[in-house]
């Protein structure tokens, strides 16, 4: 929709919403305009065009992985970049360092690293939670 400031030839002001520029001057060639005030059929458009209702304001750009925006939608890369960040590699001593913190032989802390299949399905048969990320290979970080 669009809102134009029109104005007769008396200089009454008024709005004329359109469907379209082109709308305005079809209606405006048909006759089909005139001023709500004295009923004029001469009726021009004043230069200033409003568009309403349509035009919110643009979406400022992707802000920085550094400056989080809260109002960002739930992003998984996101998580993985915090659980990266956050853990420590064990590597393929993922199984055995599981297993450690599990039993509290060693500090507990996050940990991650590279499960088979096998190894990962053992170690949630122990009670031991185990995620599985979709996370590239390691050496495909850089
Ligand atoms: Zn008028």
């Amino acid at each position: 929709m669009i809102v134009f400031d029109l104005i007769c030839k008396d200089q009454h002001r008024f709005e004329g919403w359109f469907a379209s520029g082109e709308d305005f001057t079809s209606q405006k060639g048909q006759g089909l305009l005139e001023c709500p005030v004295c009923g004029g059929a001469h009726v021009e458009k004043l230069p200033a065009a409003k568009i309403r209702k349509q035009s919110e304001p643009a979406v400022p750009a992707q802000t920085s992985a550094a400056q989080p925006d809260k109002a960002e939608k739930f992003d998984v890369s996101r998580i993985i970049d915090y659980l990266l960040a956050h853990s420590e590699d064990v590597g393929k001593r993922f199984a055995e360092e599981a297993r450690k913190i599990h039993y509290q032989e060693t500090p507990q802390r996050s940990i991650r690293g590279v499960a088979s299949r096998t190894e990962a399905e053992e170690l949630r048969d122990e009670g031991i939670p185990v995620f599985s990320l979709p996370v590239p290979p390691q050496d495909r970080w850089n």
